[in-house]
């Protein structure tokens, strides 16, 4: 009995051990440059590393966030992504970037990120932003908004995982700056995921979710939706 009780107490122990806390794992070296040489190169975080000796400083380097983005879209904004794909040297780093421009009455619709936090500096105009709680224990307990408007200066921080936006309620527009603790944080958006997804999800489905007829849902999923990633 004792010992079946120990055994029980081992495969609990071991299941509450292997939590997995997965964020982008520490580097083993100083740098591995992402590289598409499949040929000679050993792969770390999925990228293979360009050859050290072969490294130069522009592979840490990235031009071109002085740039105006283009926000003419339905959005009304524009991301410019730094992750992996675009600054080599950032390959398994654990550590990302984004500039948000915003329109007046731009939207950076509501999204989370699966594999990273992430924390905005706004360095221009007025954004209205926010995230929301995941579910309280409590399922009568609605989940929780946490919102304010910034001006520049303003920091403001994303829990990972937790959905969140960020809208330009000024006259002129708004430009943030995004870090994230992930080299590819990865992106769900919410509206066009659900509504455009291919193929499309089974409108009752979203018809119940929602709390809608089943018409809204197919209207709704014959949009286009566009995504500003
Ligand atoms: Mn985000």
């Amino acid at each position: 009995m004792l010992a079946t009780r120990f055994a029980l107490f081992l495969v609990i122990l071991a299941v509450v051990c292997s939590v997995s806390y997965a964020a982008d794992p520490d580097p083993l070296q100083d740098f591995c440059v992402g590289f598409n040489d499949s040929f000679s190169m050993v792969s770390v975080n999925g990228k293979f590393c360009k050859n050290p000796e072969l490294v130069k400083p522009e592979d840490f380097f990235y031009s071109g966030l002085d740039k105006v983005g283009d926000t003419s879209n339905p959005l009304g904004s524009k991301l410019t992504q730094v992750f992996d794909d675009q600054l080599g040297g950032l390959n398994h780093q654990g550590v990302g970037m984004v500039k948000i421009e915003l329109e007046p009455k731009g939207l950076n619709p509501p999204h989370e990120h699966p594999r990273a936090s992430e924390i905005i500096f706004v360095s221009e105009g007025t954004m209205y932003v926010g995230f929301i709680e995941s579910n309280p224990s409590d399922p009568n307990v609605p989940n929780k908004l946490y919102a304010k408007t910034l001006s520049p200066g303003d920091v403001y921080v994303f829990p990972r995982g937790t959905l969140h936006f960020q809208y330009n309620v000024g006259k002129t527009n708004a430009v943030a700056y995004a870090s994230f603790n992930s080299q590819n944080p990865g992106v769900v958006t919410v509206a066009s995921s659900l509504f455009g997804s291919k193929p499309p999800v089974h409108p009752e489905v979203l018809a119940k979710a929602f709390q809608i007829d089943v018409k809204m849902v197919e209207y709704l999923q014959s949009l286009t939706w566009k995504r500003n990633n």
